[in-house]
């Protein structure tokens, strides 16, 4: 409806729509060449403006075919990569069968300080969707940048970690452990088969650990979807190389605007997490939790970094935990201010974190 009035409003205003003609560049005399069904077809043009769109899925004619015709002007154009894309996971072949096409819904997510609530879907050899579009550019640049990434999940957002750690912590009676995980963390489904993919967690895991994988759980990324099956592209034409008005400086009366502009904002989709007191915001402080098993000797370390809460599981004897481990993480953490968790450190000499 709006689109038709729109055109209207262009006819009205005197523009005349050539369908089925492509751009091909420029003649020797600086005419715009087509390709049209009746052959080739030559104009020259007072001023042009370009919008032919990023790279992301060419069958609709976005093809970046001016890529090549640009830059043999001279014009700087970055590299065009997906953006708002999904991303491959290594998947298990049994979750895999089992979950692809599920959605994840009433999750957040963080990756490189942004935390984004939201959904997503599981597909067969990765996940797409809202929330992982809206963190793609970060996780995508942390993956070209240290060829490895990972979305860190929050599979239950509404409550905290000790709230929830608590919740967990509660007598299960005669439940099995999936049920008490579903009765008190929501937990069951997909969201169950994510944490057994990737939580770390097994039988023996004590309550405080299970609670942090639940708030923490770090999916692995192998790489991003390809360009052509992105919702949208990144890179494109420099903006150094345009004026105010979006004219290309050395081509006058060239203008370029929309997706095949670099520099396109990001989505505004991200805040900070709401549940973290101001004090443990990554960057401004690191909020280190303990808790294990002494009968099988683990210890999860619960350490908030720039990404977002990670478990690191390391295997140990309770003392080792104060004497060597503890130190080792606040040695890592020099120069920020560190605020240990009391409280959790607490229930791990009273012994209330055993399973
Ligand atoms: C599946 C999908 C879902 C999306 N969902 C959303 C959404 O929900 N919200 C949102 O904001 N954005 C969404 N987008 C992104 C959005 O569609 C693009 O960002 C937007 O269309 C870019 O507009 P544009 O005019 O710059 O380029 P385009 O819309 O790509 O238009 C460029 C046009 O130029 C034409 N063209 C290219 N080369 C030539 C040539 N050589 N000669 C002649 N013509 C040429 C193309 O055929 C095309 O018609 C989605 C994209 C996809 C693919």
């Amino acid at each position: 409806m709006l689109l038709r009035a729109w055109l209207h409003r262009l006819r009205q205003a005197g523009v005349r729509t050539h369908a089925r003609h492509r751009w091909l560049g420029w003649g020797e005399d600086g005419a715009l060449r087509f390709a049209t069904p009746e052959g080739e077809v030559a104009w020259a043009a007072d001023a042009s403006v370009l919008a032919l769109g990023g790279g992301s899925w060419p069958q609709l004619g976005s093809d970046a075919a001016w890529v090549p015709l640009l830059a043999a002007r001279g014009v700087p154009v970055a590299r065009l990569r997906p953006a708002n894309c999904g991303f491959d996971v290594a998947w298990s072949e049994h979750f895999s069968d089992r979950f692809a096409g599920a959605p994840v819904k009433a999750v957040a997510a963080s990756a490189g300080g942004a935390f984004v609530p939201g959904e997503f879907n599981i597909t067969a050899g990765g996940i797409e969707g809202g929330l992982v579009y809206a963190l793609s550019a970060r996780l995508r640049d942390a993956i070209e940048r240290d060829g490895h990434a990972a979305l860190t999940l929050d599979l239950a957002p509404g409550r905290s970690l000790e709230k929830l750690a608590a919740d967990l912590a509660r007598p299960r009676g005669r439940d099995s452990r999936p049920n008490h995980l579903r009765r008190r963390a929501g937990i069951d489904g997909v969201m169950a088969g994510l944490l057994r993919e990737f939580g770390q967690i097994d039988g023996s895991t004590a309550t405080f650990g299970l609670a942090a994988a639940i708030k923490a759980l770090a999916v692995p990324l192998v790489a991003p979807r390809p360009l052509a099956e992105a919702i949208s592209s990144a890179g494109g034409v420099d903006f150094a190389a345009l004026d105010e008005r979006l004219m290309l400086r050395d081509l006058p009366g060239v203008f370029c605007a929309g997706e095949m502009l670099d520099g396109k904002p990001r989505p505004a989709a991200t805040c900070s997490p709401p549940a973290w007191p101001p004090a443990a915001r990554p960057g401004r402080a690191w909020r280190i939790g303990l808790s294990g098993s002494r009968a099988t000797g683990s210890a999860d370390i619960i350490v908030m970094t720039a990404n977002g809460l990670r478990v690191v599981r390391r295997p140990c004897a309770s003392e080792e935990v104060f004497s060597t481990l503890l130190p080792r993480y606040i040695g890592r953490a020099r120069g920020r201010r560190i605020a240990p968790c009391d409280r959790v450190l607490g229930a791990w000499r009273r012994g209330s974190f055993l399973p």
